[in-house]
Order: structure tokens, then C-alpha cells, then sequence
């Protein structure tokens, strides 16, 4: 097949289709059209084998991994997701691959109402870039850097569940391998907090690493309450099967990463408007700590040993 046929099999009608497409795949580029009160909100990332799969990994898995760990991004900043361009580089091809990986792509972009309006196809290591569009009210748009002095510090979901996964915990481990397989993009609460958070990240390389970022970007300080974090019955039910070191799941979720939920700030005065948003999308939220001049964070924990892990600790793709 050629890369022509290749577009119109798998490609040519892959996600929802958008009025606001003027013209999709097909020409050299795309005309998409932008209403005038909406700011773009642009974000790409790639899943490279070998760095961030196996050899061997689930082609759908990585369809659907490759789209929500950018609707992630979009969803921190409060937008709704419109458009993507998909790079797609393969060592050869074949439809035991591909078809599987367009659907686990189709059907979260379908559940999300994005649209591929274009992309690239090239032979070579097996890599996935995804670039996605999404929409935001002009001047609106939630940041990392709008905490303040007093706002309570959230995450939604469950943490560690994906690092647990990944790490191949044992045979009884399926919902956590799920979570690291299918992440859930938490696209609609980030779209509901914009009316409520102070700022917001979403959590990709781990909570600790995460929050910092988030802190930091604020100019603010924060406190973690270790005995408050969320973690799933799946994660401690295998640490009790496992037999794990003390904080074992405690230590994954806050430095396992992968989780793609959403860490936020809010004022005091609107945790109740929160938790009703939260239980309206039938999302976990978790208050996990709160916000206070200066800079850093703590952790509050009754083990000595893990607060000084964490000291040690800072995630760094470049430095391993
Ligand atoms: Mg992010």
C-alpha cells in the first residue's frame, strides 16, 4: 500500500467529524476555524519505543495512550480538545498493527470530539506524535502559575496505579495495568474548574515532581499531606498480596507518574462548588494539602525515611 491508500484505509475519517473542519487530510495542510471569543490551546507529545514502551507493547494501548496523554495537557488547561495531527513513524506496515492501533485512536478521540485533520507517515523506529487543538475562552485559560497564599491543594483520582501497572505488579494486577494501558484523560472536570481553580497541572512524571512545578511556577510554597493521598483498593490490595516495603504505594504515587490526573488549587470558598462539580462528573477529588507564602514543599508524613527519599528525588528525563 502506498501512502495514499494507507490515509484513506485507516486514516481519511479517524475520530469525530467537526463542522469547524473547513478542510481536513487531503491538501498540503488543514483550514480549521477558530471563533473569535476562543483562544487556541496548542500541545504535542511523543511515545517513542524504547523510551517510553516496549518492543512488543499493545498497539491500541498506544493509540489511546498516544491522544490522552495530550488531551491530559489540554484538559489541565481548562480548554475542550478539537483537533489533532498525528506523525506516525513504523518500522514496516501491517494491518495486525495498525488496525488495532487506529482503533484505541478513533475511539477516544470520538469520546472526546477531536478530529484528525492531518499528519505525517514515514518509515523507521517505531515512534507516535501526537499534536492536539483545543479551545479555550480568550484570557480564561487555567495556568500553573495562579496559586495563591491560602488556596487548598487537590488531585483528582487515584495515584500510583499506573506506575504499579507498568512495573508488572503480578497476574492479579489487571485494573492496574489498565490504568497504565488506558489512562483516563479527566477532560471535562479540567473544562468545569475553570470557573473554580487558582491553577492546575496535570500529572505526568509524578505528584511530588508535579506539585513543585505547579508551586513554583506561582512563586508559592505548599504542604503535602502523605496519610490524605488517594490511593485505589487495586494499589493497596497488591501491596498486602505483595508483601511490599513499608510506603511502597505511597511512594509510587507520589513518584510513580503516568497518572494523567488533575492537581489543582483552589480558594477555601470554593471546595464545596468543587466537590459538587466532582460528584456531577462522577469524579474522585481529593484534598491533599494547602498552599503558603515562600517556596518548596513539604511533605507531612509520620515515615522519616520517605520524606528524605523524596529530598533526593526529582524526576528528569535527561538525567538517569
Ligand atoms: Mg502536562
Amino acid at each position: 500500500m502506498d501512502e495514499t491508500q494507507l490515509i484513506e484505509r485507516y486514516f481519511r475519517t479517524l475520530g469525530a467529524q467537526r463542522a469547524d473542519v473547513s478542510l481536513g487530510i487531503g491538501d498540503d495542510a488543514a483550514l480549521l476555524r477558530v471563533p473569535v471569543d476562543r483562544e487556541l490551546v496548542l500541545t504535542t507529545d511523543a511515545l517513542v519505543e524504547g523510551a517510553h514502551f516496549m518492543p512488543g507493547a499493545s498497539a491500541r494501548s498506544l493509540g489511546h495512550r498516544a491522544l490522552a496523554v495530550n488531551l491530559s495537557d489540554i484538559a489541565a488547561m481548562g480548554a475542550a480538545p478539537s483537533w489533532m495531527l498525528l506523525s506516525l513513524v513504523m518500522p514496516e506496515v501491517t494491518d495486525g498493527w495498525l488496525a488495532p492501533f487506529c482503533a484505541g485512536l478513533a475511539a477516544l478521540a470520538k469520546d472526546h470530539d477531536v478530529a484528525l485533520v492531518g499528519g505525517n507517515l514515514a518509515r523507521g523506529p517505531l515512534s507516535i506524535t501526537v499534536e492536539l487543538a483545543g479551545l479555550v475562552p480568550c484570557g480564561r485559560a487555567l495556568r500553573r502559575s495562579g496559586a495563591h497564599p491560602g488556596d487548598a491543594l487537590y488531585v483528582s483520582g487515584t495515584l500510583g496505579d499506573a506506575a504499579a501497572g507498568r512495573l508488572g505488579a503480578d497476574e492479579a494486577s489487571g485494573p492496574l495495568l489498565e490504568r497504565f494501558e488506558y489512562p483516563t484523560p479527566r477532560v471535562a472536570l479540567g473544562q468545569g474548574l475553570l470557573e473554580l481553580a487558582s491553577a492546575c497541572i496535570d500529572v505526568s512524571d509524578g505528584l511530588y515532581v508535579d506539585v513543585r512545578r505547579m508551586l513554583a511556577a506561582s512563586n508559592c510554597a505548599g504542604r503535602l499531606d502523605v496519610e490524605r493521598l488517594p490511593l485505589s483498593e487495586p494499589l493497596r490490595s497488591a501491596e498486602r498480596r505483595l508483601g511490599w516495603p513499608a510506603q511502597h504505594g505511597v511512594r509510587l504515587a507520589l513518584t510513580g507518574g503516568e497518572d494523567y490526573e488533575l492537581c489543582f488549587c483552589a480558594p477555601p470558598a470554593h471546595e464545596r462548588a468543587i466537590f459538587a462539580l466532582a460528584a456531577s462528573l462522577g469524579e474522585r477529588v481529593t484534598c491533599i494539602g494547602d498552599v503558603s507564602e515562600g517556596t518548596g514543599l513539604s511533605v507531612n508524613s509520620s515515615n522519616p525515611e520517605l520524606c528524605a527519599a523524596l529530598e533526593a528525588t526529582g524526576f528528569d528525563h535527561f538525567r538517569r
